[in-house]
């Protein structure tokens, strides 16, 4: 116990969700931030993820928010002085079979009234523009304004541009403690700080339920880890992140020539290991899937394969907003697997929310509130209240 500063904000983990969030309150704000990491910002789902930044599929009640983070990925130079090699180059949903396609067509019809504007690509046209196909593709789905960044950049990217604006960035400092007492919270960390903050942030990622655990709000989660490759150098040949209807399959290629993919089974993960192993087993199937997607690809040389943690909620719907139950505190993890475009635009409601007590984008389908069903959401910071993790 070395230490005791206070802040108005103290954010638990420096992933896409934290980072942006202390960004937004350090700049938009004005907040005083506290952001503390166990290791490096954007080291786990946030920077090793697939890099699709896509709104095409998501459940609808998700797109005002994905809508909201779009806007900011189209202005990443002008906000945090780089563009994350975000390329806005499409996103190609393919059916091939015909219940996939009706899929396909009824999502599109609906997503009008969501304001996403998407093109039903028939098969001969499919064809003529994406000859590389297998020839099982029977129509398509292209969304023009989704695409693609490098995840490796974004979150460290954002953590850089808070500091700049006076956040304080804490790398390898990990929360131990975290209880409300008085007024606000005391957030104890390994290496001997306390910090005090009348608000709390927990953004720690699929390591999230252990602090709403310690303050009564323990959800329903299970980690698991996506399985991603990514090929040899090719010629460049598609822009479009393309992607199966059912999501089993994905790949994009990136300007300098490699195929990243990924898609199918899980790997299992143990939360005390932040880097699962991938698996040969669904990297079989993995290829199966790109020769079947590109039968072009039956030679291509596999470089590397990894997974990553990412937390499950069983409706795959974030836990996003105002603790049900301590004041003060705000909970943004479960992002089951598409946190990485609604990043951006998670941090910044994080951000209104925390300052202001409220947000202009709809999140109420997401309040932690659904899984516990107790009293009603705060949204702000009110009577001071017990309770803790450790
Ligand atoms: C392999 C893979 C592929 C994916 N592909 C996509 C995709 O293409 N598109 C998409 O939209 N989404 C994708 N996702 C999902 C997306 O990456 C996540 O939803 C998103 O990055 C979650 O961000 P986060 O900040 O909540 O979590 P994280 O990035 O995991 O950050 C949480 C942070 O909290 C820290 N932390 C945990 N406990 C503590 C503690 N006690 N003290 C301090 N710090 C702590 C962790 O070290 C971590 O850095 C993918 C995920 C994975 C794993």
């Amino acid at each position: 116990m070395t230490d005791a500063t206070k802040y108005d904000v103290v954010i638990v983990g420096g992933g896409l969700m934290g980072a942006s969030a202390a960004f937004f309150l350090a700049t938009r704000h004005n907040a005083s931030v506290a952001l503390l990491e166990r290791g490096r910002v954007g080291a786990q789902a946030s920077g090793v993820n697939f890099g699709n930044v896509r709104r095409q599929g998501r459940p609808f009640i998700q797109l005002p928010l994905a809508h909201h983070a779009r806007d900011i990925w189209g202005r990443l130079p002008a906000l945090i002085g780089e563009d994350c090699e975000f390329l806005p180059t499409g996103h190609l949903k393919i059916a091939f079979d015909e219940e996939s396609l009706a899929a396909l067509e009824a999502y599109n019809a609906e997503a009008r009234h969501w304001s996403l504007s998407l093109t039903l690509v028939g098969v001969n046209r499919l064809r003529a523009e994406y000859p590389f196909l297998g020839s099982g593709a029977l129509g398509a789905s292209f969304s023009p304004e989704d695409g693609h960044a490098n995840p490796r950049l974004v979150a460290p990217a954002f953590g850089r541009a808070a500091r700049r604006a006076g956040a304080h960035i804490l790398e390898q400092c990990e929360v131990i403690g975290a209880t409300r007492q008085g007024e606000g919270f005391i957030i104890e960390t390994a290496d001997g700080r306390i910090l005090r903050a009348p608000i709390l942030i927990n953004s720690a990622g699929a390591w999230s339920n252990r602090f709403a655990a310690g303050f009564g709000e323990s959800v329903p989660m299970e980690a698991r880890g996506p399985q991603m490759g990514v090929t040899e150098s090719l010629p460049y040949f598609v822009s479009p992140v393309l992607g199966t209807g059912d999501s089993s399959f994905y790949m994009r290629q990136v300007k300098r020539g490699s195929v990243v993919f990924g898609g199918g089974a899980h790997v299992a993960v143990d939360l005390s290991d932040p880097r699962p192993r991938p698996r040969p087993t669904h990297l079989l199937t993995q290829l199966r899937s790109l020769t079947r997607f590109l039968p072009s690809m039956a030679g291509v040389q596999v470089v590397r394969t990894w997974s990553g943690v990412e937390g499950y909620l069983p409706d795959k719907l974030p836990a996003l907003g105002w603790s049900a139950k301590v004041p003060g505190l705000l909970h943004a993890f479960g992002f089951s697997g598409h946190g990485f475009q609604l990043g951006p635009g998670v941090g910044s409601v994080l951000a209104d929310l925390a300052a202001t007590g409220d947000t202009k984008v709809p999140i109420e389908p997401f309040s932690i509130q659904r899984f516990a069903g107790n009293g009603p959401a705060k949204t702000s910071p009110a009577a001071p209240s017990s309770g803790g993790a450790r």
